[in-house]
């Protein structure tokens, strides 16, 4: 085993050397490094000062060699995957989780904070900094380290007793989900699939007994997973087919031996306790403590907002659907089978519409998004919005991979200002799915450290001479990483635990991402970085018009089921469901009164599965999406009104950008850092414009 001295983990504020680090470095390294960080706690609460220098300087200085080795397993973890890897990961786990605790619940240094922050030093203090010590304070409260001893206890009991639930609640889910299927073994029932999905089911029946199973021929097993139902429900043919899906995924979970209903129960009386004990009305007021949003009404009045915005045009997208439906159906001779368009037709109809309306596929548009193109088109666009040079700086540093790009960021001045890996292609063998942005070293002005930040994403590897050949939405989630790797890495912050992305509210920090996605519906934008990998040409300006227009297609019917989800999501953590008399079911109906355009099935247990509040960060916070949304394509809409033609004007409002939304970091209050960049307060008008809600006129 590598000793303390050597081992690569430890080589805080220097470029990580991929080339060494293997992992029989972790379990030592990161033992050593909690025992060390230990002691210092140790060390720290028996001679804090309440001071700057005294207490926050010595909790940043573990925070970030903690966070830079510890991030660098959990990146490791993610992009280049092992049996080895996982078994030193989950072996240290849990000693971290100590660590953490011991930290948050430490007594003695919670009332150092509190001494701070009543002490004659603090409000000479920058508002970062008191921003910090807010903050620290605030989740030092929360984790209820403020509490009496007999308090504290059952404040303990009931953490480990959610934790325990969120994990039945996922498991339950799973089981379930893999707990039913349908083996289809007559054409008639596979109708419509695109061959993707036959193949996938073919081998998903191939593994489950039917080892002559074939795409052309079946059998085909069909599940409830998404990247099966999905498709199943927009293309499948088979009325019957589709409806007994349906009823099968949204009741799952919710009867047998895998039931959540009183797991729900459990968990929503339990953070109403918990929250009681930290003296908040309930759950939702706790959770609105560490958010932007002021209160639970603020979020009510924008949820309210947009719902009265968009339930007409909702309603106007179930009626075109309805006549398309019974028009299709009398093409086909098959009019009675949608005398009433059901809840299991509407992704099947809501496809043919789009492909009658818009006809053109993602394929179309691969061969106009070749990557070293879109990364110049890109690039460009920051180097025009917030002056920086983006340059490659391929082997100054070590990878984990060859297909990892390293990127310098250069001021104005070529100033060097910050540096990212770029992983771009999907690797399923080592690495996790989806798109994402995360650090490697954030901005610290007291050891000078620039921020350097990995970029993820899964797209379309290069096939022999062809470059990578990027969907539109590829192209989309670049720009989303993107966005959020720029508030990382052009921070100005001095303090590390408010630099970057570090100390953002939850519900603001989608802002920079999505803020980059609406470039990707600017035609300059998009056409400059698109050139066909063969003929050169640009992406043809018909194609960008019907991907404009493709956007705002059953905009109202989205956001209406996001505004639903939020809703709900809201009630059920805003009141004693007991004391009010009504269970999550009822809850559930009554919102969906005045939610849904087509009421849900009386059986429709969705909450049974729904683990982005009862398994997942988003409890009493689900609205945080289209609080993010309002916020981003509100500060789109200030280039807008600029003007996007006008170079100058959108040069300078892109500097103003990136001097608030890009530098302020967590260090200033986000409504704050909002109002320097608009100039008022947020207004939902640009995202209701943006999905075609509102006149162009109005
Ligand atoms: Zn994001």
């Amino acid at each position: 085993m590598a000793s303390v001295e050597t081992n690569p983990l430890h080589r805080f504020g220097t470029l990580p050397r991929f080339d060494l680090i293997a992992p029989e470095h972790v379990e030592g390294g990161i033992r050593a490094l909690i025992e060390s960080l230990s002691g210092e706690l140790e060390e720290l609460e028996a001679n804090l000062e309440p001071t700057w220098a005294g207490l926050i300087e010595p909790l940043e200085s573990m925070g970030e060699r903690l966070g830079y080795a510890w991030g660098l397993v959990g990146h490791l973890t993610g992009v280049k995957n092992s049996d080895a890897l996982r078994d030193a990961h989950a072996a240290v786990q849990g000693e971290l989780v100590v660590f953490g605790l011991k930290q948050a619940q430490s007594r003695p240094i919670f009332e150092g904070l509190e001494a701070l922050q009543a002490g004659p030093t603090f409000s000479s203090l920058e508002l970062p900094q008191r921003r910090i010590v807010e903050n620290l304070l605030r989740e030092a409260r929360h984790s209820g380290v403020g509490l009496a001893e007999q308090e504290r206890a059952r404040f303990n009991e009931i953490a480990a007793e959610l934790a325990l639930l969120g994990t039945t609640f996922s498991n339950h889910v799973l089981d379930a989900t893999n707990a039913f299927s349908l083996m289809l073994t007559s054409p008639d029932e596979v109708g419509g699939l695109p061959e993707s999905l036959m193949a996938v089911a073919a081998q998903y029946a191939r593994s489950h007994g039917e080892e002559e199973a074939t795409a052309e021929n079946g059998p085909w097993r069909i599940t409830l997973d998404a990247p099966v139902l999905i498709p199943f429900l927009e293309h499948g043919i088979h009325r019957g087919r589709r409806e007994e899906l349906y009823r099968a995924y949204v009741t799952r979970a919710s009867h047998g031996e895998f039931d959540n209903t009183i797991v729900i129960e459990s968990i929503l009386a339990l953070r109403h306790e918990l929250a009681g004990l930290l003296g908040f009305a309930n759950y939702a007021e706790l959770s609105i403590d560490s958010k932007m949003a002021a209160s639970i009404s603020e979020v009510d009045g924008l949820l309210e907002s947009l719902r009265s915005a968009s339930i007409s045009a909702a309603q106007d997208d179930l009626e075109t659907l309805r006549s398309f439906a019974s028009g299709k159906a009398a093409e086909s001779g098959a009019a009675s089978q949608v005398d009433e368009l059901k809840l299991w037709d509407v992704a099947f109809y809501a496809e043919r519409l789009r492909e009658a309306r818009f006809d053109y596929s993602e394929e179309a548009l691969r061969p106009y998004f070749p990557l070293p193109n879109v990364l110049d088109g890109l690039f460009a666009l920051a180097q025009r919005l917030f002056g920086i040079s983006i340059v490659s700086a391929d082997g100054e540093t070590s990878v984990w991979h060859p297909d990892v790009r390293f990127f310098r960021v250069l001021g104005e001045r070529g100033d060097p200002v910050a540096a990212f890996y770029l992983d771009p292609y999907t690797r399923s063998s080592e690495k996790r799915g989806g798109a994402w942005m995360d650090e490697c070293l954030g901005r610290n002005g007291r050891t000078s450290g620039l921020p350097v930040a990995y970029l993820v994403c899964n797209q379309t590897p290069p096939v022999g001479d062809k470059p990578s050949l990027m969907s539109f939405d590829e192209v989309l989630t670049l720009f989303h990483e993107f966005g959020h790797g720029l508030q990382h890495m052009l921070t100005r912050v001095d303090y590390s635990l408010a630099s970057g992305i570090r100390n953002i509210e939850w519900d603001a920090v989608e802002l920079p991402s999505q803020f980059m996605e609406n470039w990707c519906y600017h035609k300059e934008t998009l056409l400059g970085l698109s050139k066909h990998f063969e003929t050169g040409e640009r992406l043809p300006v018909e194609l960008f018009d019907k991907i404009t227009a493709a956007r705002t297609y059953r905009a109202a019917s989205q956001m209406l089921r996001q505004l639903y989800f939020s809703s709900l999501d809201l009630a059920l953590h805003a009141s004693d469901l007991k004391e009010a008399g009504e269970d999550i079911f009822s809850v559930q109906r009554r919102l969906a009164e005045t939610m849904t355009v087509m009421p849900p099935l009386p059986a429709d247990r969705f909450l049974c599965s729904f683990g982005h509040i009862f398994a997942g960060g988003y409890a009493a916070g689900y609205y945080s999406y289209k609080w993010a949304e309002v916020l981003s394509a509100d500060a789109f809409s200030a280039f807008e009104e600029a003007g996007l033609e006008n170079s100058s004007a959108v040069a300078e409002a892109g500097r103003r950008f990136r001097d608030t939304v890009l530098s302020l970091g967590g260090g200033t209050p986000p409504m704050d850092v909002f109002k320097a960049f608009r100039g008022r307060e947020p207004s939902p008008a640009a995202l209701l414009r943006h999905c075609g809600l509102v006149s162009e006129a109005s």
